[in-house]
């Protein structure tokens, strides 16, 4: 067997598909962000602005995480040293769920060692606790619920993204007396749509479903205290089981889900992705209970995230580019061909420093390929600018279409 020969023909294939990914080598610089230095493949370095981060407050550089994350490690070293069932359950584990069931209003927080593990472990182990259980998810649910869906051995439909009559359809022709979950997302981060939230809730009580809602792009943005959509919504009490992360608006890494005690308690006991690996380190631990504590009260800064995001999206569309917008801090605009979006991307990032990843298929529909910007409170007005005139340029020198701008 030429297993070389084998690897080759599979990367050849992504080749192909033009599906094959680079990375961009980058260094952020704390307290400048998100200014970050790029080394080039010749090892030259160049300063660039990130504008596709996940980082969406810029928390990863707030004094409060990285003070938290000093004292934790100067008091108690790198790692945990364990699963949480041997050695690896410390104070900070402990405080971190407690911040996290706080934060949903639920009895209770479970962490992973990240969103993806979170939604796998927890989807895939729920048909052990409820046999004969139908999952019914979105079909535009993120890889991780799919995976963990897919993986459980259970049953599954799919509906159609946010139709809820197509959802309501396949409810009512299974078995009512079967147990059920419907999992979806609050915001879906391709797009940036907002999931019906209170319809699919609704449509859980009629049929005595439980409800899974992924708040990976909501958590810290979004409601009073940065409980997400749910909270935003007053819905939180009407979803089972909140999955969040801890890598993205709070800044550090992690997941978790917040439930009630017995359904805590019940995938703490039955999920291997839980159960056989070793906890997070309590210095990430330590760092993430301080960002979620600080932005329960840091409306300030989740209104300045809408702010720029709103002032982005504004100039965007006054340039006639064509923008996706839902009312959500994600700015996605159609570039609507792989090639076109590549070269967009690179230029961007070669002539004027400002680095956007191309969003290509399967991530999104062919034919839909794009370029997402997430805009935050550490871009100024300066970034803005910035990156609205190298757009114009550039979409002006691909020939690429504009809308009728009116007036
Ligand atoms: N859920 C959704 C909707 C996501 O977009 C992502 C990551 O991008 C995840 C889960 C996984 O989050 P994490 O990065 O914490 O694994």
């Amino acid at each position: 067997m030429d297993y070389t020969a084998q690897l080759d023909a599979a990367i050849d294939r992504l080749h192909e598909e033009g599906r094959y990914r680079t990375f961009i080598d980058i260094e952020r610089r704390k307290g400048q962000f998100p200014h970050a230095v790029r080394t080039r493949p010749d090892g030259s370095e160049q300063d660039i602005t990130v504008w596709c981060g996940n980082d969406y407050l810029g928390m990863g550089q707030h004094p409060v995480v990285l003070n938290a994350m000093h004292e934790a490690l100067d008091a108690t070293g790198a790692g945990s040293g364990g699963t949480r069932n041997i050695s690896g359950t410390t104070v900070y584990h402990k405080q971190l769920e407690a911040e996290l069931a706080d934060l949903h209003a639920k009895e209770a927080a479970l962490l992973f060692t990240s969103a993806y593990v979170a939604n796998d472990a927890t989807l895939s182990t729920l048909p052990k606790l409820f046999p004969g259980l139908i999952i019914y998810s979105d079909a535009l649910n993120h890889a991780s619920m799919i995976e963990g869906v897919r993986r459980n051995g259970g049953d599954k439909r799919v509906f159609r993204h946010n139709d809820i009559a197509h959802l309501r359809e396949l409810l009512a022709a299974d078995d009512p007396s079967r147990p059920k979950l419907i999992a979806f997302e609050s915001i879906y981060s391709m797009d940036g749509d907002f999931g019906p939230i209170k319809e699919i809730c609704d449509l859980a009580d009629e049929f005595g479903a439980l409800t899974y809602l992924d708040e990976v792009h909501a958590v810290g943005m979004y409601g009073p205290r940065g409980g997400g959509v749910a909270e935003r919504d007053n819905l939180a009490d009407r979803i089972d089981i909140i999955n969040g992360t801890l890598a993205k608006a709070f800044g550090v890494m992690g997941g978790y889900i917040a439930a009630s005690d017995k359904m805590c308690d019940a995938i703490r006991s039955y999920a291997p992705g839980f159960i056989f690996t070793t906890s997070l380190a309590p210095t990430v631990a330590a760092g993430a209970a301080a960002s979620v504590k600080f932005l329960k009260t840091a409306q300030d800064l989740r209104e300045k995230h809408q702010e720029q995001a709103k002032i982005l999206k504004l100039r965007l569309k006054g340039m006639g580019l064509p923008i996706i917008d839902h009312g959500t801090h994600i700015v996605p605009v159609i570039v609507g061909n792989p090639v076109h979006t590549k070269k967009l991307s690179d230029m961007l990032l070669d002539d004027h420093g400002i680095y956007v990843q191309p969003i290509n298929y399967p991530t999104v529909p062919r034919g839909t390929e794009r370029l997402r910007f997430t805009p935050s409170p550490v871009h100024g007005s300066g970034e803005i600018d910035s990156l609205v005139q190298a757009m114009d340029r550039l979409w002006s020198h691909c020939a690429l279409n504009r809308a009728e701008l009116a007036g």
